[in-house]
């Protein structure tokens, strides 16, 4: 519970607000529990009003998505992009299509984008946006008219200086190139920093693909050698979902000389004692847009499980969920106790719920939160907007070393935050705090209240 009053009458403003906000309450108290730790140090935080504005998005534009399906059919999606906060730098943050998408999960994902954003060192604010159209199942020219009438409303409200948003769940490069097709169609510019995760042939940048799950690796290899004087070396790793960051995740882990033996998707996991054959995920995942249950039909010795969940039942060193949010509760987090893993790291944005959290770091797990630990992605977002302004693209191993170094950094950055504010080794604390004091200093500086 909150101790200071201050903080306390503004959580229960956010809740009773938005009372059905459920996902927005939980990130929200999450960072209010660890301001709890710095408002008496800094008593103009109160004084000024900061973190009551703080957790107010700008603004939130909601608007009607009308497309035409194969049939002819009229259906009607609604979009949404939360610009949350540009006191550090132009909103910036990803859109995810999936039935689920509400205003709670929008909220949730653009607040903690914030904090995630400032952790990079990069000037990005934080958004996040989305619909409720689901792609599964969609022809290519179904998606193709979707993305059009979602683009024709959203160039409006965003532009290489004002709002960048990229991709997430439900949105790849195939969303992203025809987002990009449409804004620059509407708009008659060719503006490339207007969104990133774009195609190589316009203005994409290499290592942006995989740098959600590199990042993810990165960061906790360096978790482990200062906290733990280890490594990935011989350590058995599994990774939720199957998804954009879970292949990487898988990529980098593998290289790092870890064992990954399982994934999932939302159906159910696979397991692969012998450590997962890469390829042919990416072959069933990027290849043809099929289902991980199609592994077991092809690796001999491997199993499929209905239910993702399950996958947590297996024995691991590291656990890295990669899939969405609130999929680990207590009781799961209890099992990987039990079954000796040293390490967590959240590649998808809160996978894991407030009792997972207590109880990983109660029972000594190393714990990253999504925050710093996937971070990745939206740096080398920023490097893509980067190279769009220089009218110039890196090689692969220039973006990979300034990727590495962005997340060695930000490991540093939490863990000595951490011990500053007397919370040595709670990487929550941490994260939220250095997150949070440069987007709040940069608010009492330019008078936005
Ligand atoms: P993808 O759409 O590429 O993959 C998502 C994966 O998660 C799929 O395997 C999907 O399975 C699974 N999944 C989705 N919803 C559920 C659910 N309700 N239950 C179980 N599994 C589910 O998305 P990404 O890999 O890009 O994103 C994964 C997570 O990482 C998200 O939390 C996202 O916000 C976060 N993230 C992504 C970044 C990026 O750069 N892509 C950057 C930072 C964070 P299925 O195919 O069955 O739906």
């Amino acid at each position: 519970m909150l101790k200071s009053d201050y903080l306390q009458s503004v959580y229960a403003q956010v809740t009773t607000r938005d009372p059905d906000q459920r996902e927005f309450h939980q990130a929200v108290l999450e960072v209010l529990e660890s301001l709890d730790q710095i408002i008496e140090r800094r008593p103009e935080y109160q004084q000024k009003g900061i973190v009551e504005t703080f957790v107010e998005p700008e603004r939130v534009i909601s608007f009607r998505v009308p497309w035409v399906d194969d049939q002819g059919k009229v259906q009607v999606n609604r979009g949404y992009r939360v610009q949350f906060s540009s006191a550090i730098g132009p909103y910036k943050g990803g859109l995810r299509f999936h039935p689920t998408v509400n205003l709670s999960i929008l909220k949730f994902l653009g607040f903690e984008q914030i904090l995630k954003n400032s952790l990079t060192g990069l000037p990005m604010g934080g958004a996040k946006g989305g619909s409720d159209f689901n792609p599964k199942g969609k022809s290519d020219n179904e998606v193709m008219r979707f993305c059009q009438s979602f683009m024709t409303e959203l160039s409006r409200h965003i532009g290489q200086f004002v709002d960048v948003p990229a991709g997430d769940i439900g949105v790849g490069a195939r969303e992203i190139g025809f987002l990009f097709g449409q804004y620059r169609h509407v708009r008659g510019t060719y503006a490339a920093g207007v969104l990133t995760g774009k195609g190589l042939s316009f203005g994409g940048s290499l290592v942006r693909t995989e740098a959600t799950g590199y990042g993810l690796c990165y960061l906790t290899q360096e978790m482990l050698k200062t906290m733990r004087n280890d490594s990935f070396e011989g350590k058995t790793v599994v990774i939720s979902g199957s998804g954009n960051v879970a292949i990487f995740a898988t990529e980098k882990a593998t290289q790092l000389g870890g064992k990954v033996v399982a994934l999932s998707d939302s159906n159910g996991f696979i397991h692969d004692p012998e450590g997962i054959k890469l390829e042919i995920v990416k072959d069933i995942k990027l290849g043809h847009r099929g289902r991980i249950k199609e592994y077991a039909d092809r690796v001999p010795g491997s199993t499929y499980t209905e239910g993702f969940r399950g996958i947590w039942n297996i024995p691991c060193d590291i656990a890295l969920p990669c899939a969405t949010q609130n999929e680990i509760d207590g009781e799961i987090a209890k099992v990987i106790v039990r079954n000796g893993a040293m390490a967590v790291a959240e590649g998808a944005n809160m996978p894991c719920r407030p009792e997972a959290i207590q109880a990983f770091q109660s029972g000594g797990i190393l714990f990253a939160p999504a925050k710093a630990a996937n971070a990745g992605g939206v740096a080398t977002s920023g490097l893509e907007m980067s190279q769009n302004s220089m009218r110039y693209a890196w090689s692969f191993e220039e973006v990979d070393r300034r990727l590495r170094g962005i997340m060695v950094n930000l490991f540093h950055n939490i863990y000595d935050t951490a011990e500053e504010f007397g919370k040595p080794g709670d990487l929550v604390v941490g994260a939220n705090v250095a997150g949070f004091l440069k987007v709040a200093d940069a608010m009492l500086t330019q008078g936005l209240i």
